[in-house]
């Protein structure tokens, strides 16, 4: 699979090249340099949202797939998205881990049987990220479906916990993710890749790829 990758020189970068494998690299593009050496099948994107104008040019001019792992896009970012989604297959998530996939799942089957407990969500992440909450923190509430307090903490290299507490006058049900290394997104993101590549056009979420596997 030859790929691009967009945030090439980031932490997350340099892991997804090592996962997805230096040699069918054929374009990196980060704050720093710009190299296209040959038209990319697929551009990984985990950078920053001001990257996106360009990975979209990019995406169109080799009409390549697209996985999106960038945190903080706005509605607006959603929007040009959508309309790249028209021509190529997208596939876009705020967390790249399996686990969290599965978590979503849970949540939306059984948080409705809890709707009358109370609700938290707490997030730790590395003192480098500067976005909070998470996008993934952001999307887990989604799937509590209702409003609830969301707690970031920033301390040293964690890669990301995150945690769904309920809890009533009796009991404390608690639901943990822990990412013990970047690396399970970028394995995440791999095989989103190979999703990507053959699908017709459209918006996939990464929960499609990991139902995939059920
Ligand atoms: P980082 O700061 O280490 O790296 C950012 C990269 O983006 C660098 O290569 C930088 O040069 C590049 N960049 C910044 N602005 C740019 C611009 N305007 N044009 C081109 N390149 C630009 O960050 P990181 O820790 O690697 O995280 C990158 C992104 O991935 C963040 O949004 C983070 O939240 C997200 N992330 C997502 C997941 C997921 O599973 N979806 C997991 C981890 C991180």
């Amino acid at each position: 699979m030859k790929y691009g990758i967009v945030g090439s020189s980031g932490r997350m970068g340099r892991e997804l090249i090592e996962v997805f494998g230096p040699e069918n690299c054929v374009a990196t593009i980060s704050l720093e340099d710009e190299t296209i050496l040959d038209s990319p099948e697929v551009i990984v994107d985990f950078s920053r949202p001001e990257a996106l104008k360009r990975t979209l040019e990019v995406c169109r001019e080799y009409r390549s797939a697209l996985v999106l792992g960038t945190t903080a896009l706005t509605e607006d970012h959603m929007v040009q998205v959508k309309e790249l989604a028209q021509s190529v297959a997208v596939v876009q998530g705020y967390n790249f881990s399996v686990g969290i996939g599965v978590l979503r799942m849970i949540l939306r089957q059984y948080a409705p049987a809890l709707s009358e407990w109370d609700v938290e969500i707490s997030e730790t992440h590395h003192i480098h990220k500067v976005d909070a909450p998470s996008g993934t923190a952001i999307t887990l509430k989604k799937e509590v479906g209702r409003d609830c307090p969301t707690h970031s903490l920033r301390m040293g290299g964690v890669p990301g916990d995150h945690s769904v507490s309920f809890a009533n006058e009796g009991e404390v049900l608690t639901l943990t993710h822990r990412a013990i290394s970047r690396k399970v997104f970028a394995m995440g993101a791999l095989q989103a890749a190979r999703f990507a590549i053959g699908q017709q056009p459209g918006l996939y979420d990464f929960e499609e790829v990991v139902s995939c596997a059920l």
